[in-house]
């Protein structure tokens, strides 16, 4: 593969080129993984910057019928739309409920929009690297909107969190009083909250579900990067179209007021040196996972453990001072 031929037309906005370096930086073989590098190395200097959009809504609250209309406004505005996909359930299953291809028909057949599935069988660090490249790869092409897609379960929004400049949260109407079991975790993270289905007979609890979240979001403390106001709820019903352009509206107060007040780089660049502080951790494990004397070393240990011959500590400082005594003589 001509990495150069390839980094130029992704230059050029060419949608079939994205999709086979994406191709590329999913791969697991070692010489793809070069290969990606390079490509990467070279895209980076493009200085093309989109809005980097999270995502999370648990499955059926409207996720794909939202990104569908929402993408399809953005796009009707001119700008370029990307959507990806982060599905840490196909990696057991094998198959990616958010990859279905019958989703964002629409959408998917927009010449200003892009949409890729969820990688599937790989672990969720493995995901975040993947989707992190392919953000990068999008950016590259020149899209104006990148929308990172999680659903809601585990530890995918966090993961998505730490790659995106805004994270939202879709629900869906509650049908009892309390605030359907969200966890405060993900609430903290969101900035804006939009409860969809606001329409026909779910309009009305659409909007006490909103003024409860409206209320829980007042409560928490405020941070640093948000303006008056923020986080926020909101209603939208993705179905018909409503609320749409005013969460866009908001979403642009939002990273404006975050750009001139630096938050936005300052942000990125604090995502940056985790990334790099994670993918070097999980290269050392890797390596040392790969390393078939350590393994022996540590089935050895840890059966001197299981036997109750040593102590866990005592064998993880066994363990970690022989590693250290390796490295020095390397
Ligand atoms: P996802 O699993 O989060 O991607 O959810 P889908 O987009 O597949 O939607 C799940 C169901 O909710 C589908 O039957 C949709 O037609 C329905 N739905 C999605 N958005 C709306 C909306 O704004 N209003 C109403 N009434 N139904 C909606």
């Amino acid at each position: 593969m001509d990495i150069d031929e390839l980094a130029s037309r992704i230059l050029n906005c060419d949608r079939r080129a994205l999709a086979r370096a994406i191709t590329l930086v999913e791969s697991g073989r070692e010489d793809h993984r070069a290969q990606a590098v390079a490509l990467l190395d070279r895209l980076a200097g493009s200085g093309r910057q989109a809005l980097r959009i999270g995502l999370s809504g648990t499955p059926g609250v409207g996720k794909s019928t939202f990104i569908e209309s929402f993408g399809m406004m953005l796009t009707g505005q001119g700008l370029r739309v990307a959507v990806l996909a982060v599905d840490p359930s196909s990696a057991r299953s094998g198959g990616s409920i958010l990859g279905d291809k019958t989703r964002m028909e629409r959408l998917a057949r927009d010449p200003n929009a892009f949409i890729r599935p969820s990688p599937s069988q790989t672990a969720l660090g493995g995901v975040a690297r993947r989707t992190r490249d392919a953000v990068a790869l999008c950016e590259a092409a020149g899209f104006d909107v990148v929308l990172i897609e999680t659903v809601g379960v585990g530890q995918s929004e966090t993961m998505v969190a730490e790659m995106a400049d805004l994270f939202i949260l879709l629900l869906a109407p509650a049908g009892g009083d309390e605030l359907q079991g969200v966890k405060r975790g993900i609430m903290e993270m969101a900035d804006i909250i939009l409860v969809n289905k606001a329409d026909g007979d779910l309009k009305s609890a659409a909007m006490r579900t909103c003024a409860d979240y409206a209320g829980a979001l007042h409560l928490l403390r405020r941070r640093p990067q948000d303006p008056d106001g923020f986080p926020k709820a909101m209603t939208v019903s993705a179905m018909q179209e409503e609320g749409l352009a005013k969460a866009w509206d908001e979403m642009t107060v939002l990273a404006d007021w975050r750009r001139e007040q630096g938050f936005f780089t300052a942000r990125r660049a604090e995502q940056a040196q985790h990334w790099f502080d994670e993918e070097v951790r999980l290269g050392l494990l890797a390596r040392l996972e790969r390393d078939p004397a350590v393994k022996a070393r540590m089935r050895e240990l840890g059966s001197h453990v299981a036997r109750g011959e040593t102590s866990v500590s005592g064998a993880v400082a066994q363990m970690l001072a022989e590693l250290s005594v390796g490295r020095d003589q390397n």
